[in-house]
C-alpha cells in the first residue's frame, strides 16, 4: 500500500529475456525464484509444492530433470503450473533435450558437468528453434577443472570465464537467449563475480549465494550477497538457496525485494521497534502475536507495534498502521496520528481489526473515521508518562550521586 520514498540507484541496462511469461533484465521487475525439493516424476507431489512456491511470492520455479521420469512428469507439470517452470540440468545432454521435449520455459546448465562442446552447442539449436532461454550457470563448487587449475581455483575471473566459454559456444549456433549466474557460497567471492561478470556482459543475471545454509545464518549470507548486488544496481533475478522448506525461499526473496522497495508489497511487513527502558509493555510478545494473527490475513500494508507512547507513534510515522503502548493502554495510529485507545488486553484484536478496515476502506477513510477524544486521550497518557519516566530512564541522578558519594569516600 505505501512505497518507500526512496529508491535504490537505478538498475544496470541489461537485455531482455522471456521465461514463460515472465520478463527478466531489460527493465523488467526483479523476480523471484525457487526450486522443489519433490521428486519430478511425483507430478501431484511437486504441483503442490510450485503452487506453494507461487503462493508465497515466487515467478519462477525450477524443477530438477535428472532421469527419464523427471522429464515425463515435467511434461505433465508444464501445463499445470502457475508459473514458468525451469528445467535444472546436470552432466546428462540428453536430459536437456527431454526438458525441451516436456515443454519447460527455460533450461538451467551446469558448464562445470556439461562440458562436451558439441553436445552443448546441439543444446543451445535446440533451444533456439523453441524459442527458449538458457540459464548458464556456473557454480564455483563445480567449476570446470581446467579453469580451476588455471586459475588457481575458484576465482572470480575463473567463474566469468567459464560463463564466457559458454556464451562462446552459444555463438557459434547463433543463440543468445540467456541469462547468467556465477554463485558461490562465499560471500565475497560471489559479489566480486557478480560485479566483474556484470562488467563483461550485458545479459540479465541471475543472482544467489549457493549451499548458504539453514537458516537463519543461510538468510543471513543469501541477504549479504543479494541485496549488495541488488543495491549497486545489478540483479534482475534472485534466488535464496536455504537448507529449508523451499517456501522459506521464495518469502524471503520476495521480502527483500519488498524491503528494497524493487517490487510493490504484497503482504505483511511488520516493523516493532526494539525496546529499551520505556516499553511499557513485552513488545516482543504483542509483536509475535501481532505478526500470527496478520500474517494469516497476509494484507499488504506496513504495521508497527511500538513498546511505549513517549515516543511510537512519531518513530514509526510512516507506517501505514501502528499500536503503541502507554498507562495499560494502547494507542492506535494511522500514518502517526492517533486514531483510537484501547484498553492494553484488547491492542492485538483492535490492530487486526483496523487492519482489515484500511484494507477494505483505504487510509484516508479510517483517518477520516477516528475517535473524536483519541488525540486529546493519547497526549493526557504520554505527559503522565513523561513525568513518571521523565528523561530518566536509567535513574542517572540516583546513580551519579552514588558515584560521587563513593568517590569522595576513597
Ligand atoms: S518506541 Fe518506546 S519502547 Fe520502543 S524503542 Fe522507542 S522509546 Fe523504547
Amino acid at each position: 500500500m505505501s512505497r518507500p520514498a526512496v529508491s535504490l540507484a537505478s538498475r544496470r541496462p541489461t537485455r531482455q529475456i522471456m521465461v514463460g511469461k515472465v520478463a527478466v533484465g531489460g527493465g523488467a521487475p526483479v523476480s523471484v525464484q525457487s526450486m522443489t525439493v519433490t521428486k519430478t516424476a511425483d507430478v501431484e507431489g511437486t504441483l503442490a509444492q510450485i503452487y506453494a512456491l507461487a503462493g508465497a511470492g515466487a515467478d519462477i520455479v525450477r524443477c530438477t530433470c535428472n532421469e527419464a521420469a523427471a522429464a515425463e512428469g515435467l511434461a505433465r507439470i508444464v501445463p499445470r503450473s502457475p508459473v514458468p517452470i525451469v528445467a535444472d540440468v546436470h552432466f546428462h545432454h540428453e536430459m536437456a533435450l527431454a526438458a525441451l521435449d516436456a515443454g519447460v520455459s527455460c533450461l538451467r546448465l551446469n558448464p562445470g558437468n556439461l562440458r562436451k562442446p558439441a553436445e552443448i552447442k546441439n543444446i543451445a539449436a535446440e533451444a533456439k528453434d523453441r524459442g527458449v532461454p538458457i540459464r548458464i550457470g556456473v557454480n564455483a563448487g563445480s567449476l570446470h577443472p581446467d579453469l580451476y587449475k588455471k586459475h588457481g581455483g575458484a576465482t572470480p575471473e575463473a567463474l566469468v570465464e567459464s560463463a564466457q566459454m559458454e556464451l562462446a559456444y552459444f555463438a557459434e549456433v547463433g543463440f543468445d537467449d540467456v541469462k547468467v549466474s556465477v554463485k558461490a557460497s562465499n560471500v565475497a567471492l560471489m559479489i566480486e563475480a557478480y560485479r566483474l561478470l556484470a562488467d563483461t556482459v550485458d545479459y540479465p543475471l541471475h543472482l544467489g549465494v549457493t549451499e548458504a545454509g539453514p537458516p537463519p545464518g543461510g538468510l543471513i549470507k543469501a541477504t549479504a550477497g543479494i541485496a549488495t548486488l541488488l543495491a549497486e544496481g545489478i540483479g534482475d533475478t534472485i534466488r535464496y538457496s536455504l537448507t529449508a522448506d523451499p517456501v522459506e525461499e521464495a518469502r524471503a526473496g520476495r521480502q527483500l525485494l519488498e524491503a528494497l522497495g524493487l517490487r510493490e508489497r504484497k503482504g505483511l511487513d511488520l516493523i516493532a521497534c526494539p525496546s529499551c527502558g520505556r516499553a511499557e509493555i513485552d513488545v516482543i510478545g504483542v509483536a509475535k502475536a501481532a505478526q500470527a494473527a496478520l500474517e494469516e490475513r497476509n494484507l499488504p500494508i506496513q504495521v508497527a507495534v511500538m513498546g511505549c507512547v513517549v515516543n511510537g507513534p512519531g518513530e514509526a510515522r510512516e507506517a501505514d498502521l501502528g499500536i503503541a503502548a502507554g498507562r495499560h493502554r494502547g494507542h492506535l495510529f494511522i500514518k502517526g496520528k492517533i486514531v483510537r485507545v484501547v484498553p492494553e488486553d484488547e491492542m492485538v484484536e483492535a490492530l487486526v481489526a483496523e487492519a482489515d478496515h484500511i484494507v477494505a476502506e483505504g487510509v484516508e477513510a479510517r483517518l477520516a473515521a477516528a475517535d473524536a477524544g483519541a488525540e486529546a486521550a493519547a497526549e493526557d497518557d504520554r505527559r503522565a508518562l513523561l513525568e513518571v519516566q521523565g528523561e530518566d530512564v536509567n535513574s542517572s541522578e540516583e546513580r551519579i550521586q552514588l558515584i560521587r558519594k563513593k568517590l569522595e569516600e576513597e
